[in-house]
């Protein structure tokens, strides 16, 4: 590839960059949405809006879909016109004013709309283009790539836990437009520093790549390969619409539950004894595990050093998990655990786990893409199944119910371990199959998959009530868990047609 070979931690010094300019657009994405509806349905006398819940799920259905699904425009532009350099500037300084739009609510109600339109263009620009840099600092064959992108999205997920814990707590506690302002802060030094560093990237990114020398690899390829190849990608994106879509779901029903389950606390219905036991019971594995990490990290620390910074945050992580699950049970205010509490949750096991896959693929077992694809959806699939049974003492048409945290936290652990066989894998094997000059359009596509379920997912949460109506909740998990299950099953049987239609890409 085009790049000058400086490299940090055996890995070309771009992916570092990369990293820290996708940590702090995370830490802004994630931190507003972490805001978002909480914001909407406060009262107006305690600053937000008023509205209902309804509206506010509808609104944020609609931010989540649109800001999935601009990348398709914002890949093709950096393909043919931009470059992706000039695409991630230009998306970055779009958000940044969105978010600063955002935070001026207060002066003009439209300035809050503007704000989210702001993003929703921003994001379009820069996730599928930063998405794609992020393969091309590696040639294609190179096992790195599957690292590279794993590191990547730690990055993701470090931003998105600070993020949600932070701008939740500014926004709720202290003013809903210093949230939104934090975020925007971040935002823009993330762009700073992406500014100031490219140089790093050598000619990468730089141009469109029609203007790029004519001898790449991918003009060798023959057609029928390269539409071969886009057969599996599509496949693929099918398979993890499936995948978001129980995602989202599973968010939506747990925030259900996790609501109830606070009211019976805050109403005093819960024995204190049951609250400790659960806290206990949450905290406890979660170290366990982390501790065991840690140990093993030590032979690993010398060929993948940021394990050591990782296991160090998660254990920070941990530490703060814990406060905040105490803090919240047992004082009266009047927050619930929301949205924002499983996003925290999810990027906490993201980043403790996240290396530990990658060394699974490179040293263990490698199966083919659908074989890891199929792995994530039984993990979702699973993970309803545990919830099916947490919710099984729960009679039909409850108005309120109270299930123990343990089960949240354990189908949320499926989930995301789910969502490590499938979302950094993805975008490695669309980085590789995809042919070079249509790269940002491939990865706007893959990311339109999150776009349909989005929007599905938030719809989707009127549901439960219906269904819970007349079936008991159990039922309506395993349900869910069907859908996954199914889909797995699926591309377990296509995946030796697959797999020849990849030809040799691993
Ligand atoms: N959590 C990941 C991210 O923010 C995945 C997003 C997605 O829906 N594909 O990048």
């Amino acid at each position: 590839s085009g790049m000058d070979n400086k490299m940090v931690m055996g890995h070309p010094a771009g992916l570092f960059v990369l990293f820290f300019t996708e940590m702090w657009e995370r830490f802004s994405y994630y931190g507003m949405r972490a805001l978002l509806t909480t914001f909407l349905i406060t009262e107006i006398a305690k600053g937000g809006w008023g509205w209902t819940n309804e509206s506010a799920m509808s609104l944020y259905g609609w931010y989540t879909m649109l800001v999935y699904a601009t990348p398709i425009i914002g890949g093709y532009i950096a393909d043919k016109l931009t470059g992706q350099r000039k695409a991630i500037l230009i998306g970055a300084l779009l958000m940044t004013l969105g978010h600063a739009s955002m935070a001026l609510e207060g002066f003009e109600k439209n300035f809050f709309f503007l704000g989210l339109g702001l993003m929703i263009l921003g994001n379009g620009m820069f996730k599928p283009n930063i998405s794609s840099m992020v393969g091309q600092l590696y040639p294609n064959t190179s096992a790195k790539k599957d690292a590279g992108y794993t590191i990547f999205y730690m990055g993701i997920n470090a931003g998105s836990f600070l993020g949600s814990l932070l701008c939740g707590y500014l926004g709720e506690k202290i003013g809903w437009h210093y949230g939104f302002g934090l975020a925007g802060i971040f935002m823009f030094f993330g762009m700073l520093q992406f500014f100031v560093a490219q140089r790093v990237f050598g000619i990468v990114g730089e141009q469109p790549k029609k203007e790029e020398v004519k001898s790449t690899e991918e003009e060798e390829t023959p057609k029928h390969v390269v539409r071969d190849r886009l057969i599996v990608v599509a496949v693929l994106m099918i398979a993890s619409i499936f995948f978001f879509l129980a995602f989202e779901q599973a968010g939506g029903s747990m925030t259900i539950f996790a609501k109830n389950y606070t009211q019976r606390i805050l109403e005093g219905t819960q024995a204190i004894t049951f609250k400790w036991l659960d806290a206990l019971l949450t905290i406890i594995p979660i170290a366990a595990v982390t501790f065991v990490l840690f140990k093993l990290s030590a032979k690993i620390f010398d060929k993948y050093p940021l394990t050591i910074i990782f296991t160090l945050i998660s254990f920070a992580s941990i530490a703060i998990l814990g406060i905040w699950k105490v803090y919240r049970e047992f004082t009266a205010i009047d927050t619930e655990v929301t949205v924002a509490w499983f996003q925290i949750l999810n990027a906490f096991f993201i980043v403790t786990f996240a290396s530990l896959f990658s060394k699974l693929w490179e040293k263990i077992w490698n199966p083919s893409g659908p074989v890891k694809f199929a792995l994530g959806l039984l993990l979702v699939g699973i993970g309803f199944i545990v919830l099916a049974y947490g919710s099984s003492s729960i009679p039909k048409g409850a108005e309120t119910a109270a299930v123990s945290m343990v089960w949240l936290v354990l189908a949320y652990f499926f989930h995301t371990m789910g969502e490590l066989c499938l979302s950094p894998v993805g975008l490695s094997y669309v980085s590789k199959l995809s042919p070079k000059k249509l790269l940002g359009l491939i990865f706007g596509f893959w990311f339109l998959a999150s776009a349909i379920a989005n929007k599905i997912g938030a719809s989707m949460g009127g549901m439960i009530d219906k269904i819970s109506q007349e079936y008991s909740m159990s039922v309506f998990f395993l349900i869910i868990a069907a859908l996954p299950i199914v889909v797995a099953l699926i591309l377990l049987l296509l995946n030796p047609m697959l797999k020849k239609k990849m030809h040799g890409i691993k």
